[in-house]
C-alpha cells in the first residue's frame, strides 16, 4: 500500500535529524517540519550552540509540546556535540547518554541516518501490530521489547517505515478506513467492531 514509506521529518544533515527526532517526541512530524523550516537555517551543526541560547530555541520551537525541555535538552545536545562528533555515537548504548535520547529516539535515527535494521515502535506501529494481534500489550515499550524479535532482521527498515505509513494514512487511531482495508479478515479489531 505504501511502497515509497520513508521518514518524513524535514532534515539536511544526521545532526538536524537527530534534532528533529528528539522535537518529535508528543508532536506530529508535520508540526517539528513547520517549525524547523525556519529553525534549521538557524541550525545547521552543533557548533551553533555558541551563537544561540535557550531562550531563542524556545522562541523558535514554541508551538510543539514541551518545547522549554526540548529546547533545554536541545541545546545541551549541540554544547556536547561540538565537542564529539556525533559519528562516535555509533549504537543505541552510545545515542542514549545524550540527553532526551531515548531507545526509540536512537533507532529511528539509526534506522534512517544509517540504514540499520531497527523497528522503533511509536504509537502507530503499536497500534497497528496490536490490531493485527500480531501483538497483545498495553504499552508501547512492551511492544518495542518484542516487536525485533518477530519479524526477519533484514525487513525491519522498511517494515518501520510501512507501518508508521500504514497507522498514519489508512489505520488511523479514531475512525481506521476498516471497510476497504485489505487486512480486514485478519484483523482482531475489525472482527471485534462487527
Ligand atoms: S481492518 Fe481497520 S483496524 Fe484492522 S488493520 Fe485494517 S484499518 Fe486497521
Amino acid at each position: 500500500m505504501f511502497p515509497d514509506a520513508k521518514a518524513e521529518l524535514y532534515f539536511e544533515n544526521d545532526f538536524q535529524l537527530l534534532i528533529a527526532v528528539l522535537m518529535s517526541a508528543q508532536t506530529t512530524d508535520k508540526q517539528v517540519n513547520k517549525v524547523n523550516s525556519e529553525f534549521f537555517k538557524f541550525l545547521k551543526k552543533p557548533e551553533d550552540w555558541i551563537k544561540i541560547w535557550v531562550e531563542k530555541i524556545e522562541n523558535f520551537i514554541k508551538t510543539i509540546w514541551f518545547f522549554r525541555t526540548k529546547a533545554k535538552n536541545i541545546f545541551k545536545t549541540c554544547e556536547i556535540l561540538s565537542k564529539k562528533s556525533l559519528d562516535k555515537f555509533k549504537n543505541i548504548s552510545d545515542l542514549t547518554q545524550l540527553p532526551w535520547v531515548w531507545v526509540k529516539t536512537a533507532k529511528v535515527f539509526l534506522s534512517v541516518a544509517r540504514g540499520e535494521q531497527f523497528l522503533a515502535v511509536d504509537t502507530h506501529v503499536h497500534r497497528v501490530l496490536n490490531r493485527l494481534w500480531i501483538v497483545s500489550t498495553k504499552l508501547a515499550e512492551e511492544t518495542d521489547k518484542i516487536a525485533e524479535k518477530i519479524f526477519t532482521k533484514a525487513d525491519l527498515w522498511i517494515l518501520h517505515h510501512w507501518l508508521i505509513f500504514f497507522g498514519r494514512y489508512h489505520c488511523l487511531a479514531r475512525n481506521p478506513k476498516c471497510e476497504k482495508c485489505p487486512l480486514k479478515n485478519d484483523c482482531k479489531f475489525f472482527k471485534n467492531k462487527k
